[in-house]
Formats: C-alpha cells, sequence, structure tokens
C-alpha cells in the first residue's frame, strides 16, 4: 500500500509537526494554490492527498487518479470543489472537517451581522480619515436585539448560529431547511418556507452547502422580498447568492445591507460591491481562527490516518 501523502499547500506548523511524526508526505512549499500539475501528480502517485477548499479536484483530475490513491481529505467542511461522485466511483474516499469550524463560523456570521448593522466600517473610516461630531441622527443603524433573524440552512452552524442570536440576543429565529433542527426547535425556532422567512425577517444568514439546488437560490427575485431594512449575511459559498443581482439591490436600496465572506467568484468580487459603503465584506475567512485552523488540520491527519491503516475515515463524505 502506497502510504505517502500528497499536501496542496502548507498547514499550520503544529498540524505539520503533527503530519511529521504520523506519515510520510510531500508537500507543495510555495505561498500559493497547487497548480493543476501538482494536482495531477498528487492524484496521480501518492496514497492520499489533502487538499484545499480552492483546489479544483474535478472529474478530469479524478480520472487521472493513479490506483494508490485511497482518499482526498479535504481541509474545510465544505466540498463542492470536489466531484465526490466521480472520487467515490473509482473507490476514493472524500473526508472534509465538520463541526471543529461550526463556532468560529457562526461567530464570523455575527460579525458581519454586528459590522454591518452597526456600519463598523463606516465608521472606522470616518474616524482615521476626518473628523467626527456626535448629533441625534448621526450614523444611525438598525437594531439586533429582539429582532427576527432567518436562518437558511440549519445544520451544524447554522444552528449554531441561530442559538447565539437567541440565547445571546433575544432574537427571534426562523428557519428553512431540508429538515427539522433539534436544536432551533429546543429554543423555539419556527421552521417555515423560503418566502416566509424572506418577508418576515430582519435579518437573513444563509448556511447551506453550495449544491445544484442552492447554486443562486437569493437572487433578484429573493432580494425584492425582503424588507427594505433587511441585512443579508453570507457565510456559506458565494454562489449561493446571484452577486450582481445583491449587487444591483444594495445600489436601488432594495435591502439596507449585507455582510459578505464569500464570493461568487473568489477570488474577484463584483466590482460595484467595492464601491458601496451598506456592504462589509471579508476574504473567506469564516474558519480563520489560530485554534480552529489547528484543529482542522488534527482533524485531517486523523482522516488520513485511518484510511493509510485500512479504515474508512472517520469524517467520511457521501453524496446524497
Ligand atoms: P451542514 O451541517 O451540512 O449544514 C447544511 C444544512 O443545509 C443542512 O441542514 C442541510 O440539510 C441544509 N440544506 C442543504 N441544502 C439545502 C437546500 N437546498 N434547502 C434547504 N436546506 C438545505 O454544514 P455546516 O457544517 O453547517 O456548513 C455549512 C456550509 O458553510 C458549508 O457547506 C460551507 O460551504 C460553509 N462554510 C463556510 C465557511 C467560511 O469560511 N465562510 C466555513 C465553514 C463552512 P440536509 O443535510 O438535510 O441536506
Amino acid at each position: 500500500m502506497n502510504k505517502k501523502v500528497y499536501v496542496t499547500r502548507r498547514l499550520p506548523e503544529k498540524v505539520m509537526q503533527l503530519m511529521n511524526k504520523t506519515f510520510e508526505y510531500d508537500v507543495n512549499p510555495e505561498p500559493r494554490l497547487a497548480t493543476r500539475e501538482e494536482l495531477i501528480n498528487g492524484v496521480k502517485n501518492y496514497g492520499a492527498i489533502i487538499t484545499m477548499l480552492n483546489d479544483n479536484i474535478d472529474s478530469d483530475i479524478i480520472s487521472m487518479a493513479g490506483p494508490d490513491l485511497k482518499l482526498i481529505a479535504n481541509y474545510g467542511v465544505g466540498f463542492n470543489n470536489i466531484d465526490v461522485k466521480a472520487a467515490n466511483e473509482r473507490g476514493i474516499y472524500v473526508s472534509n472537517t465538520p463541526d471543529v469550524l461550526t463556532d468560529a463560523t457562526a461567530d464570523i456570521a455575527f460579525t458581519l451581522l454586528f459590522a454591518a448593522a452597526r456600519r463598523v466600517i463606516e465608521g472606522d473610516n470616518i474616524v482615521r480619515t476626518s473628523s467626527f461630531a456626535w448629533a441625534p441622527e448621526y450614523m444611525l443603524g438598525y437594531d439586533i436585539t429582539g429582532k427576527t433573524i432567518g436562518i437558511i440552512g440549519a445544520g451544524r452552524i447554522g444552528a449554531n448560529f441561530g442559538r447565539k442570536a437567541a440565547l445571546g440576543f433575544n432574537m427571534k429565529v426562523l428557519y428553512y431547511s431540508h429538515r427539522n433542527s433539534e436544536q432551533l426547535d429546543s429554543i423555539d425556532a419556527e421552521k417555515v418556507e423560503l418566502d416566509e422567512l424572506l418577508t418576515r425577517c430582519d435579518f437573513i444568514s444563509l448556511h447551506v452547502p453550495l449544491t445544484p439546488e442552492t447554486k443562486h437560490l437569493i437572487g433578484a427575485a429573493e432580494l425584492a422580498k425582503m424588507k427594505s431594512t433587511a441585512i443579508l449575511i453570507n457565510t456559506a459559498r458565494g454562489p449561493v447568492i446571484d452577486e450582481k443581482a445583491l449587487a444591483e439591490a444594495l445600489t436601488q436600496k432594495v435591502i439596507a445591507a449585507a455582510g459578505l465572506d464569500v464570493y461568487e467568484h473568489e477570488p474577484d468580487v463584483e466590482p460595484v460591491l467595492k464601491t458601496l459603503k451598506n456592504v462589509v465584506l471579508m476574504p473567506h475567512v469564516g474558519s480563520a481562527t489560530f485554534g480552529t485552523r489547528d484543529n482542522m488540520g488534527f482533524l485531517v491527519v486523523r482522516n488520513v490516518e485511518a484510511v493509510l491503516e485500512g479504515k474508512e475515515p472517520v469524517n467520511m463524505v457521501r453524496v446524497k
């Protein structure tokens, strides 16, 4: 059995140290994404490959996998960058890193919500670049505590975010999801249809994975149904929102504001968004805390170790 692992990008130092003790590996030493040739070399010549969420492991790359490849271990919970069906058809497992990044990602959704509702970036810019003077109607934003929040996709992150909203900020929680969420039902959240959520909520936060079903789940028609005071947060995946439609809606004040961590064509961002004051833009950093990125790496190592020992990965991704 080929027990050597290819790592498409250096992981945090503590994770590299753990890997040194756990298995033999080669790593792309450059501070950039692996090239397509490097990915092909990885799938052809190794027993497992550790990939980043922006490595595109499509069916073409998978078709070039060598007979030794047993696992594609993604450093991230989302796995829309991997053709899981093509991998499974060739007997290759896919794994991801759930749970360890749930709090960090829910926290960044809150960061965006607060920054957008209370105009944090605008305020910071004013203080740095000009002068300010308190006045009764100066820099007004939106109330958060006690307001209604809508969660689209009540899985691990969506439910965690909803509980924080209800328990920390006394918010009324509505959610739209495939299944009931026990965690949200236990705080008296209401499971509703998408249209009802769009029309009733003051804040809407996206937590669905990117699938053919969720691409452009939020477009011009959905934005038009939201309150003109609504604030939309996206920490899921960029293509869940039609980004051009969102830029237009923010320009025309169809909705009040947005907070985005992810973009439709990363790392590109719709240029109009960059000109607007009513959107807060973060560079896909949902899980980017010291502790979380270490824990994601430790989980990746556990998955690789299991497969190299002839077992199933601990966090196996399956196509539905
Ligand atoms: P999860 O536990 O699988 O939650 C996703 C939820 O969405 C599930 O309850 C799922 O229901 C539901 N869902 C899927 N498709 C739906 C649809 N069409 N309509 C309604 N509900 C739908 O995943 P998670 O761990 O919470 O992560 C969610 C996503 O966050 C990831 O896929 C990833 O893309 C994103 N993420 C981003 C960052 C970042 O850095 N910004 C960090 C971490 C994660 P079923 O399971 O019943 O299908």
